[in-house]
Order: structure tokens, then C-alpha cells, then sequence
């Protein structure tokens, strides 16, 4: 057994076989092979081991006579490993005596050997274990042949254990059968703790190095609350684990008339709770009646997901799909918030790519801005499909009132187009922006004088004002939403809307965590975007609380000084209202 501990992302818990994710994304199914069978598998994976030996005297040869023997000698030395006689006797050990499959058993042991390596002071030794992952890699590939699965097909439940996932490997996950995620890198608002919350299942990330400790189909336990990942849990443990996850059940059950009951606090003062949703298909199960409307469309998960550049069509097709499947319930539909990290993922070259820092880069308004083509087929699109329902439009990362002038340009030149062309669309549309930049959220004031809307990106906000990079676990712990500065901004913003009688929301992260209900309620918050995944638990707070008790809470969080003695403070008041929910 071996635990792991990283940051926690998506709660609940989750106990099931792991699907480890390497570079190559190889799965093992099968943990043990019957009695009968253990001859005929000790017999498969001689036939592998040769034909691998195969295959690295293909490569030795071919290598030897394109760059010489010196690297050549290389796949000599992997050949040697491969035949290594006390290689060969551990696994035939394990596959005679413990009746592991032979897949689990040379899983097992290369990663045993690699670790060893791994640990050695020699540099040059601590190497070789890439060497010892790159034949046990090849022996998977042989053994497993047609029977490798696709993170996109899977067919049975599985959690999945990887280095990392790549924004389009996140889109592309098959959401029947994957029950929770781990990942060795990635921060609290990485785009795979955004997914997690978005398939409603236990996620952790920023665990560090796992890969040698796991195989496929070993038993791994998720805890999606406290951010720790057990490998191999012993028969206690697990049992601790079942419980929670049973605890998990009751409790949900229990918020289960939440679900389609408007959120009001105990005085009755009505909040606005809408979903952040990343796909069209996820207003199709229950959504919209779940919620007040949906307020954060991240529309670039359209091209994150697909094979080639969507077109005017496509981006109308998803918006009139999530407006008609609402139902006359407002949809906030965020103009593409793609960067250099996205787009290196999915193949495509809009921008530069070579960005020393792409969170400082060409992203989000700005991209849309230089590609004004792309802008303005989205535009056309979404003013197209807005003859299905109330949209308001959002540009992501304003930095400056001159791109906000500059994207509302190009919108009144599409509205001034259509309307020639004498095609509808709803003439009333809001525009707003987010505020996820320190710069926007300093000026908010000026901001509120040309916008209809303000949505606070706390996600965002806090890289930016903390300068952490929200997906980096090495500065994790820097990176705190009940830091007093965040606050601070969020209160201007806030107070700079009611001033102004513009409507502001907050949908970063930070509005679907139970943690900090109270306090932006307290600070004069009314509207939630959250992961659907958090609506019925924000419910619940909003309901247990008053807005004078919400408003003490605001008024002694924003005298502390630090975000430790902040998050204390809080978890504190809501352990008193509601325990389950206060870690
Ligand atoms: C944010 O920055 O808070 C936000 C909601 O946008 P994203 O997470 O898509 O950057
Ligand atoms: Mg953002």
C-alpha cells in the first residue's frame, strides 16, 4: 500500500481498478489468469519476450549501420536486459505462483527494477530506468496487441492514473466509464480538475511521480476531499474508505431535494445558482431545470474536442442546442479563452509558438483580436442562434477598456452585417466581460460604464494577482482563493457593480466551493456559477444560513491577514452549519 497526497479538486471518493495513462495510454486488464491457463500464459509471454528480442536486434542493426555501433550498442544492452535469466525467473515466479497475468507481471517487475534504478546517486544509472520502461513499454505493446484500450472506448469502470492529460485527451475521455482522475502534475484550476468537476467524480492532482508505483488494474482509492490517492490499499483501508464512500451516498441522497429547488437563504433572500459548462451535451441529462441558467459557456472546449477547426455551423449548432435545451433560461456564452497551452494540445497554429510564458501570452481576446476571421465567425454564430434564447456574450481576459472597445466593434459591424443581410437575432444581447485580470478588476469602475455584466473569474484572478500559475503543484500552496487580496478585489468589483447597477457574478472555482459560500453571500454576491457538480452543495449552504450572519462572517474574514487564517476562519463557521461539508 502506498498513499500519495496532492491537491483535491473534485470531491467524493472513489475505489475501483486504475487505468494507468503513460505516454502510450496502455491499460492492463487482467490482474490474474486462472489455474488451467498459468502454462499457456508463461508460454504467451516467452513467444513476447522473443519477439521483442526481435524487434531490438531489427533496431540494433538498423541503428549500427545509420549512426555506427557505439548506438547501436544501446539496443544491444536492452536485448541483454530482455534475456536476463533472473528477469525471466521472477516472472515466471509470479505468473506460476501467484497467477498474475503476464502483462501485470512484467508491469509489476520492470517498474520494480526502473525504481531501483531511479534511486541510484549515478546520474548515468539513474537513466538506464528510461531504458527499463522502454522494454517493459514494448513488451505491453506485444502482449497486449489488439487488446489495447482507448482512454475514448473504455468498457468497463475505471479510474484513471496519468502524468498528465492534455486539454483535448480531458474532452475526449469516455464519461460512462471513468470514475475518477489523478494526475502526477497540474494546480486547482488546471483544465483537468475543471473536467473532473464537470463528470461530477473524484479528482486529484499534483500528486508527483507515481507511474513507477502503479500498474493497470490495480486497486487504487480516490479521495477527491482531502486530495489523497491510495495505491494498493490494505484490507483496513479499504474498508475506512468504503465507509466514506458510503457516508458520500447518504449525504448526496440527503441534498437530493436541492436538486431542482431554487437557492434562497434561510431569510429567504433568492440567489442565482447557473451551471459553468464546457459541452453542449451537458445540458441534456437534467441541467436545466437544475439550474438558474448557464453562466460560463467555455466555448472553446468545441475545438479542444474536435478533429478539425469548427466551423460558423458547428459553433451554431452547439450554441442553439444549449439555448433551446434551457428553455428561455439565460445562457452566458464566453467568447474562446484559447492560449498557446491549449492549442499546442489540439495541433493548431493560430498564434506564435514558441511563448516562453503563454498565461502572459497571445490568449483568450487577445488571439481572438489578431485572428479576426475566427472572432468573427464565432460572433456571427452566436448572434445567429440567439433567436433561441436569452445569450449574453462574454469576452474572457479584458485587460484593457481598448479591447473591450475593440471586441464590441467587431460585434456592432456583425449586428450592422445581419441585420443588411435580414437575418434575426435578438437586438437586446448583453455584453459583459470577465474580470480575471488584477488590471480590469483595479479599473472595474471605468469598466462598468461600457459593459452590461461583469463575471469574476477568480481562477484566473488569482494567478494573475498572486502570480502563481494555476497549474503548477510546486507553487500550489501560494495559490489561495481566501487570500486577503483576492478578497479585496472581489469586494471592489462587487461594490463598483452595485454602484453602477451592473449585474456581476463570479464563476471561477472559487464560487463552487462550499468553503467560501458564506463569506461572498456576506460580501454581497447573489450570483453563483458553479460545476454542476457543486450546485446542490451551494444549495444547501445558502439555505442554512441568514444574509446578517452571511454579512459578520464577510465583515471578520476581510480584517485576517493571511489566506491560512482566512480558510481556518471559514471552515470553521461552516463546520458549524453544515459539518459535512467542511473537510
Ligand atoms: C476563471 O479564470 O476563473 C475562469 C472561469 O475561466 P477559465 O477557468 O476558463 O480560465
Ligand atoms: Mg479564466
Amino acid at each position: 500500500m502506498q498513499a500519495l497526497q496532492g491537491i483535491a479538486v473534485s470531491p467524493g471518493v472513489a475505489i475501483g481498478e486504475a487505468f494507468v495513462m503513460d505516454h502510450e495510454g496502455f491499460r492492463i486488464p487482467h490482474r490474474f489468469v486462472s489455474h488451467d491457463a498459468v502454462d499457456t500464459e508463461w508460454q504467451r509471454l516467452n513467444q513476447a519476450i522473443e519477439t521483442a528480442s526481435e524487434e531490438i536486434e531489427r533496431h540494433q542493426q538498423t541503428v549500427s549501420r545509420e549512426l555506427g555501433d557505439e548506438y547501436g550498442a544501446i539496443f544491444g544492452a536492452h536485448r541483454q536486459m530482455l534475456c536476463d535469466g533472473r528477469l525471466r525467473g521472477e516472472l515466471e515466479t509470479l505468473i506460476r505462483n501467484r497467477h498474475y497475468s503476464p502483462e501485470y507481471a512484467v508491469s509489476r517487475v520492470l517498474k520494480d527494477y526502473a525504481k531501483v534504478f531511479e534511486n541510484l546517486e549515478s546520474k548515468y544509472l539513474a537513466e538506464r530506468a528510461h531504458d527499463i520502461y522502454d522494454i517493459e513499454r514494448r513488451l505491453l505493446r506485444i502482449l497486449l496487441g489488439q487488446r489495447r484500450e482507448e482512454i475514448s472506448a473504455l468498457t468497463s469502470p475505471v479510474l484513471i492514473l496519468a502524468h498528465n492529460l492534455t486539454p483535448s485527451e480531458t474532452a475526449n475521455l469516455d464519461r460512462k466509464f471513468v470514475r475518477g482522475l489523478v494526475t502526477e502534475i497540474g494546480g486547482a484550476s488546471s483544465h483537468t480538475a475543471i473536467m473532473a468537476g464537470a463528470l461530477k467524480i473524484p479528482a486529484v492532482v499534483g500528486t508527483g511521480p507515481f507511474m513507477a508505483d502503479v500498474s493497470g488494474g490495480d486497486v487504487v482509492i480516490i479521495d477527491g476531499d482531502h486530495g489523497q490517492v491510495i495505491l494498493n490499499p490494505d484490507e483496513a483501508t479499504l474498508e475506512r474508505y468504503q465507509k466514506l464512500a458510503e457516508q458520500h451516498r447518504t449525504f448526496s441522497a440527503a441534498l437530493e431535494p436541492l436538486r431542482e429547488a431554487p437557492a434562497a437563504t434561510r431569510d429567504g433572500v433568492r440567489v442565482q445558482v447557473c451551471a459553468n459548462i464546457e459541452f453542449p451535451h451537458e445540458v441534456l441529462h437534467g441541467l436545466p431545470a437544475e439550474c438558474d441558467g448557464i453562466g460560463l459557456y467555455r466555448t472553446e472546449f468545441l475545438y479542444l474536442g474536435a478533429e478539425n477547426v469548427p466551423t460558423e455551423e458547428d459553433h451554431y449548432q452547439a450554441y442553439s442546442q444549449v439555448l433551446q435545451a434551457m428553455n428561455g433560461k439565460p445562457v452566458v456564452i464566453r467568447t474562446l479563452d484559447l492560449g498557446a497551452d491549449k492549442l499546442a494540445s489540439i495541433g493548431l497554429r493560430m498564434g506564435p509558438d514558441d511563448e516562453k510564458n503563454p498565461f502572459l501570452g497571445l490568449r483568450s481576446i487577445r488571439l481572438s483580436l489578431r485572428n479576426l476571421s475566427t472572432f468573427r465567425t464565432q460572433l456571427r454564430a452566436v448572434l445567429r442562434a440567439s433567436v433561441f434564447g436569452p445569450v449574453k456574450l462574454m469576452f474572457p481576459l479584458i485587460s484593457t477598456l481598448n479591447e473591450l472597445r475593440q471586441a464590441k466593434m467587431v460585434l456592432a459591424d456583425l449586428r450592422d452585417d445581419l441585420t443588411e443581410q435580414g437575418q434575426a437575432f435578438d437586438q437586446a444581447l448583453q455584453v459583459g466581460m470577465m474580470v480575471e485580470v488584477p488590471a480590469a478588476a483595479l479599473l472595474c469602475e471605468r469598466f462598468a460604464l461600457e459593459v452590461d455584466f461583469f463575471s469574476i473569474g477568480t481562477n484566473d484572478l488569482i494567478q494573475y494577482t498572486l502570480a502563481v500559475d494555476r497549474g503548477n503543484k510546486d507553487v500550489a500552496s501560494l495559490y489561495n482563493a481566501g487570500d486577503p487580496s483576492i478578497l479585496k478585489l472581489i469586494n471592489d468589483v462587487l461594490q463598483a457593480g452595485q454602484k453602477h447597477n451592473v449585474p456581476v457574478s463570479l464563476c471561477g472555482q472559487m464560487s463552487g466551493s462550499p468553503l467560501f459560500t458564506m463569506l461572498l453571500l456576506g460580501l454581497g454576491l447573489r450570483d453563483f456559477s458553479v460545476t454542476p457538480s457543486a450546485m446542490r452543495e451551494i444549495k444547501k449552504v445558502c439555505s442554512s444560513v441568514t444574509l446578517d450572519e452571511c454579512r459578520q462572517v464577510a465583515t471578520k474574514a476581510m480584517t485576517l491577514d493571511t489566506a491560512r487564517d482566512v480558510t481556518r476562519y471559514l471552515q470553521d463557521e461552516l463546520r458549524k452549519i453544515v459539518p459535512e461539508l467542511a473537510g
